[in-house]
């Protein structure tokens, strides 16, 4: 099954991502997290991405859809694999699908006043890619990661200016390819306050039903 999730910044779409990943062994895609270690190893790809994502603004359509073909080319996909942050606008959504095909498309939903608690408040482990919020999921010792015990960081895009930029961009964009699926009838919405596994409850039931 080929599956994309859907959702506004902060909306838990990466741990859904991972979630899932592990349930129904596929491989996830998160073009986030691609372009996140290319900054980190100093790579071309990340040299050419970084001034986009340290402002919030989406990397250009012809690169982002580039590197997620060629990662999917790069793995085993036999049976199927999820993208956690693509397609983000029409144009990408259009442009993928003449590679591959969508079978399920997962919205995660949640309102604008949450998104930006949940920003100011994510950390992330640089070294494993754990993920904490320090108002809802804390680490055990301030600011170390449970699983590796590495310090951990704010994203440089986590700041309260930047996510303004990343839900207006998120609207304008992701809004359409919102449509564009749930006119194919392949959308599936869940309640993103719920708790992360209650909407992976939810997101498995409706995949088992529409099966
Ligand atoms: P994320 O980890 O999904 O929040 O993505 C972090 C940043 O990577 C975004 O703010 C964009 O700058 C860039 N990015 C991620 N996905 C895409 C995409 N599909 N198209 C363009 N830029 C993207």
């Amino acid at each position: 099954m080929n599956i994309v999730i859907l959702g506004s910044p902060a909306s838990g779409k990466g741990t859904q991502a991972s979630k899932l990943s592990k349930e129904l062994e596929i491989p996830n895609i998160s073009i986030g997290n691609i372009f996140r270690e290319n900054i980190e190893l100093n790579t071309q790809l990340g040299k050419l991405v970084k001034p986009y994502i340290t402002k919030g603004k989406l990397v250009p359509d012809e690169i982002t859809t580039r590197v997620v073909i060629e990662k999917l080319s790069e793995l085993n996909i036999n049976s199927g694999f999820i993208l956690d942050g693509f397609p983000r606008n029409l144009a990408q959504a259009k442009a993928f699908q003449q590679y591959y095909n969508i079978d399920k498309a997962i919205l995660i939903e949640i309102d604008d006043e949450t998104v930006m608690r949940r920003i100011s408040g994510r950390r992330i482990c640089p070294n494993c890619g754990a993920i904490y919020n320090i108002y809802y999921e804390p680490p055990k010792y301030e600011n170390r990661c449970d699983i590796c015990g590495h310090p951990l960081i704010r994203r440089k895009d986590d700041n309260e200016q930047t996510a303004m930029k990343r839900l207006k961009d998120y609207k304008e964009n992701t809004l359409p390819v919102i449509e564009f699926y749930d006119e194919k009838g392949i959308l599936i919405r869940v309640n993103g306050l719920n708790s992360p596994d209650e909407i992976f409850d939810e997101i498995t039931k409706s995949l088992t039903r529409v099966r």
